[in-house]
């Protein structure tokens, strides 16, 4: 649903040139940030507005996790957007609140299909309720599927058909060969590799249809990490 706020918040990410394509605009202004974060956080944090804020930046959701910074959505769908096109199948790892995989059912329309998986059950759950609020019908018409589970344990062991866009919003040590399987020759995947609790680099990697990998670095980035099952993110 759009609101003020959100058309305010897309407005200046068009403004700082983070936003450059009609279609992730419209995403971006489809999908409303007051939906997927925690209730009674003040409107001037949720859309980044009236100087108050700190820098464009992650919000709490819970569980210790966060909403990834406007700009960092507005990035990913950037990049993934050549892939994303109608009736493309997408995975979103680490989904949380679920406002990518939304904003991504958007884009791949209702021929396409988005699995987001989150490792915490309670979250993946939210995440659900944060959608429905926003977009019932992605949820209805079966285009966003959002489950509970680890991409690194073995819920991805039952996926045959493959993804053409895959979006990591959790930072891997190093690339994980169980993503980079799960990509489809001409597929992209964006993901922030790197040493957990400090900057990592951001990722794109690239499938030709022959198969063969490429990988280039991005940019620096700071995302909270992508944990083995039974791994505690908050280890020393
Ligand atoms: N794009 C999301 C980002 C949420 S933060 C948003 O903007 O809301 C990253 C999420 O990755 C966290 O919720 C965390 O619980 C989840 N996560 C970390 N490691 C994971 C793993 N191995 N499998 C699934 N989810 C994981």
């Amino acid at each position: 649903m759009r609101s003020r706020g959100q058309d305010w918040l897309v407005d200046h990410l068009k403004r700082d040139g983070v936003v450059a394509h009609s279609d992730v605009e419209r995403a971006l202004r489809q999908t409303d940030r007051a939906h997927y974060v925690d209730s009674g956080i003040p409107l001037a944090y949720i859309y980044q507005a009236g100087g108050l804020q700190p820098a464009d930046s992650p919000l709490p959701i819970g569980y210790h996790e966060t909403i990834s910074a406007p700009h960092m959505h507005a990035t990913c769908l950037e990049l993934l957007r050549g892939h994303l096109r109608p009736g493309a199948r997408v995975l979103d790892v680490g989904s949380g609140s679920g406002y990518l995989a939304a904003a991504m059912g958007l884009m791949v329309g209702e021929a396409g299909k988005v699995i987001g998986i989150e490792k915490h059950p309670e979250l993946a759950a939210q995440s659900v309720k944060n959608v429905r609020a926003d977009h019932p019908e992605l949820l209805d018409n079966g285009v966003v599927e959002l489950r509970a589970g680890n991409v690194l344990g073995d819920v991805l062991e039952g996926e045959q058909e493959g993804f053409d866009a895959i979006h990591v919003g959790a930072a891997a040590s190093s690339l994980p060969d169980v993503l980079v399987r799960q990509l489809r020759p001409g597929g992209r995947m964006v993901i922030p590799v790197g040493p957990q609790w400090e900057y990592q680099v951001m990722q794109c990697i690239d499938k030709d249809a022959a198969g063969r990998v490429k990988k280039h670095d991005l940019m620096h980035v700071r995302y909270v990490p992508l944990t083995k099952p039974g791994e505690s993110e908050w280890e020393p």
